[in-house]
């Protein structure tokens, strides 16, 4: 056996595989596998093998749109076959909702370029004959789905890795995972130790058990699930005679997926009873054995498949396929370099290994050898979960997701598993006004406060929701007077030592302020994507405030370590630094009143140290509703204290708190991007007109530089623009397509609706040469073609003069 390899891949499923093909692909050939069995010996020797696109993010599904198409190449480069059965697929809706959310899918696939159509019942009839139609609204069609034989596609992907070079280790077990000090691997295994630069973790089912092995803790959880196989069909046998092959079919309403199996057919369900799986580790004796089959938490499921699927009844049970694989608490894999551990990445938590393997390992080959993905991958970055995850909150999140498989996802919708989890000194007096709380990166955060009489439950909706009342009241609440919050959803960073500031001018794209000033920078990747929007504070000149996006603390922290030089000291501290902002006309007013700092003099953009109360605080201008405002940070052990002193002195102003949801409605009116909507590392600074804010002229040499230099001087191919919307009861919310003259030119980022100028917003691409003011497009929300028109001049405040007065 080889005793050293750049790449260690552990687990030989079908990602494992994945892996080292695409790793051989992209050009390492040193690349080893290590597999204690034989290849396919968790999960993925009894997949159902089906593969599907429809995906709730767009990245995911344009990589699982990317590993549907690899099978094709797979084969070719084999010679091997990989099973495929390209048979199409159909997704069902019985109800307004479910119908919505395939209309805001296929609203998506028109700017991604995949060919899914709506269909009616009749025409469900004539693509699935053996659906009962009864109560079904429509279905989406994606030609793409289809389903392949798992272990013929895994020994493809071994084959192919092998043609390019790597190498195959089998019934070699990893014991230990020992890191050297110079951040190299020794890998012990069963047939002798590695030395390897990089550890994939690839261990599906034992994933976790691979992790322990460096002390690192993944979040992800196996789950139970089973599907039957029936004996032939007659029905089945007369479209196989006449020389077709039966589709896919989802039934989200009834938990199921069916597919054509021979001469009969499979069906399997996401059924609510269900049940987690070896919850204190998977035992490294589980191989090739099958769980005992459990009908009872599937009897109502299989009632139902009867009645959608009467065929069924008459069918006798060939076989029962029961066995476990993981999910993390969101169901997306978990992919990327491990935060805060040195060449250790992750390539597990895939929860469908058929539509997303190739992808997963595109990604991971790309980011180990190009050091960044071609794509915004954060909804399987492995940094999206933050370090206070815990077992104990994966399990229920992991419960809760397997039960949603299959239901309507509202992008309004707030998740009750595992909550309260993380909450400030805040929760229960905000309670108390009334607050309804959403959820960030495992933080409580209010959305609105309802009043006598209004939901205490937002209701999920993808058209205006319930909260809209109480939104628009504590909007117009902020533009007539002042509004507060808490600023605890933002990530925050304290950065400090003699070449703090040397070092924010290499990592950050912008202007570093001078001491008492704050600025507004993008961050950058080699690449010049955008990787983070910060707002930076200098609190003196070896002391810097960085401030972002609450979700992305591991991903930027993972960014700063990776990247960190001597002299200067980069710190989490979003959950020590707490506070409150407080915004509009009167909020000069009420910070005078609770402080004896003379605030007359302190502009738009300053930072001061001062005491408010009895609180020491840190004060900046500035506010996010694009009004007069301030940011009020102190130590949360004060954080109570510092809020009865803004409350009461915010009274006799008719101080409201406000929420999220009137939050996203006021940065509409100025047309302000949000991280993850706008800015995204999918996106550039040009094209999100973010590049005003790179200091081209400053002498650092930033990271990006070059490639932001190259985009100013060509000119971006696309540019963010806003857009007035005639909508109705539906604003855009993100990914619509935008048409112009008949084609799709573009797509929304996000939108919403302005409370304050009582319109319907939207913000996205189009063409740089079509983005001009006036421009008139039309808008495809929920399957309606809206009228729109591009706006350049903000709906508040338009000269800035009550922002910067
Ligand atoms: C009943 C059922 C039906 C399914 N149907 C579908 C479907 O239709 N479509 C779909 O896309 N997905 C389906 N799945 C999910 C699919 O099986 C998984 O997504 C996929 O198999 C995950 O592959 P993996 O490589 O991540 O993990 P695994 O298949 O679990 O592979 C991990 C490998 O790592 C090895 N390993 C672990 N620890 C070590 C160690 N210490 N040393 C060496 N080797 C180690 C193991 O032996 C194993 O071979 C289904 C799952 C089940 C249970």
């Amino acid at each position: 056996m080889k005793t050293t390899c750049q790449v260690a891949v552990i687990g030989g499923g079908v990602v494992g595989c994945s892996v080292l093909y695409h790793l051989t692909k992209l050009g390492w050939s040193d690349v080893m596998l290590l597999e204690r069995s034989e290849l396919t010996s968790g999960s993925t020797w009894h997949a159902a093998g089906g593969f599907h696109t429809l995906n709730g993010d767009t990245n995911m599904a344009a990589l699982q749109g990317y590993t549907i198409r690899l099978y094709k190449e797979l084969e070719e480069i084999t010679g091997m076959s990989c099973g495929l059965h390209h048979v199409g697929g159909i997704t069902l809706a019985d109800n307004q909702d479910r119908f919505d959310m395939l209309l805001a899918e296929r609203a998506k696939h028109r700017f991604m370029g995949l060919e899914t159509e709506i269909v009616g019942p009749d025409e469900i009839k004539k693509i699935a004959p053996i659906t009962n139609t009864d109560g079904i609204i429509g279905a989406l069609y994606d030609p793409l789905d289809g389903h392949l034989d798992p272990s013929g596609t895994t020994h493809a992907y071994a084959k192919a890795a092998r043609m390019g070079g790597a190498t195959i280790e089998t019934h070699c077990m990893v014991r230990e995972t020992n890191q050297r000090p110079d951040g190299t691997w020794d890998v012990v295994t069963d047939k002798g130790t590695i030395h390897a630069e990089h550890i994939v973790n690839a261990g599906g089912l034992w994933a976790r058990e691979v992790g322990a092995m460096a002390g690192i803790y993944f979040p992800l959880h196996p789950m139970e699930h089973q599907y039957l196989v029936t004996d032939n069909i007659p029905e089945i046998e007369a479209i196989i005679d006449a020389g077709g092959e039966h589709p896919h079919v989802m039934d989200p309403a009834g938990e199921s997926y069916l597919r054509q199996e021979g001469r009969g057919l499979c069906i399997g369900f996401y059924e609510q009873p269900c049940k987690p799986w070896a919850v204190d580790g998977t035992p490294w004796e589980f191989g090739h054995e099958l769980l005992p089959d459990d009908f009872d938490k599937i009897t109502d499921s299989i009632e139902f498949a009867y009645r959608r699927f009467p065929v069924l009844a008459e069918a006798g049970v060939k076989s029962v396929i029961h066995g476990p694989f993981t999910f993390a608490p969101d169901g997306n894999p978990l992919v990327g370099p491990v935060p805060g551990v040195r060449n250790y990445w992750s390539a597990c938590g895939v929860m469908a290994g058929f539509s997303q393997g190739g992808g997963v390992g595109l990604t991971l080959a790309q980011w180990m050898i190009e050091g960044e993905p071609e794509r915004d991958v954060f909804a399987m970055d492995v940094a999206r979960f933050g370090d206070w995850i815990t077992p104990g909150y994966t399990r229920p999140k992991v419960i809760e997701n397997y039960q949603k498989r299959f239901s309507v996802a509202y992008p309004n919708e707030e998740l009750p598993a595992a909550r309260p989890n993380r909450t400030t000194p805040m929760y229960d007096i905000f309670s108390d006004l009334g607050a309804v709380w959403g959820q960030q990166y495992g933080l409580e955060v209010a959305n609105y406060f309802a009043q006598a009489g209004e939901p205490s439950y937002e209701t999920p909706s993808f058209r205006r929701s319930d909260a809209f009342a109480a939104t628009g009241r504590e909007a117009r609440a902020v533009r007539g007077g002042v509004g507060i919050n808490e600023v605890h959803n933002f990530g925050k960073y304290l950065v400090t030592g003699p070449r703090a500031r040397d070092w924010l001018d290499r990592i950050l794209a912008g202007r570093i302020p001078a001491p008492g000033r704050l600025s507004l920078t993008p961050m950058l990747s080699p690449k010049g994507k955008l990787i983070g929007d910060f707002t930076v504070s200098c609190l003196g000149e070896e002391e810097f405030q960085l401030t972002a996006s609450y979700g992305a603390q591991n991903f930027h922290m993972r960014w700063f370590q990776q990247h960190q030089e001597d002299g200067a000291t980069v710190e989490n501290i979003s959950d020590r630094r707490n506070g409150f902002q407080i915004a509009g006309p009167k909020a000069r007013e009420v910070l005078a009143a609770c402080t004896r700092a003379d605030i007359s003099g302190m502009r738009f953009m300053d930072v001061r140290r001062m005491v408010v109360g009895m609180t020491d605080c840190i004060v900046q201008r500035v506010s996010y509703t694009g009004d007069l405002g301030f940011e009020i940070y102190c130590d949360p052990m004060a954080q109570r204290q510092l809020w009865w002193t803004l409350w009461q002195a915010g009274q006799s102003h008719g101080m409201v708190p406000f929420g999220m949801r009137a939050m996203m409605s006021l940065r509409l009116d100025k047309f302000f991007g949000s991280w993850m909507r706008e800015f995204s590392p999918d996106y550039t600074p040009a094209e999100t007109r973010l590049d005003r804010f790179i200091a081209f002229n400053k002498p650092a040499d930033f990271i990006g530089r070059a490639a932001a230099e190259t985009e100013r001087a060509d000119g971006p191919a696309r540019r963010l623009v806003a857009f007035e919307v005639d909508a109705d009861d539906a604003d855009v919310n993100a990914y619509e397509p935008i048409w112009l003259d008949g084609t799709v030119v573009g797509f929304c980022t996000s939108g919403g609706y302005s409370h304050y100028a009582r319109k319907s917003v939207a913000i996205g691409f189009l063409p740089t040469e079509r983005a001009a003011e006036g421009l008139e497009i039309k808008i495809e929300i929920l399957g309606q073609m809206r009228k729109a028109k591009v706006i350049s001049t903000p709906l508040f405040d338009a000269d800035g003069a009550r922002m910067r007065g």
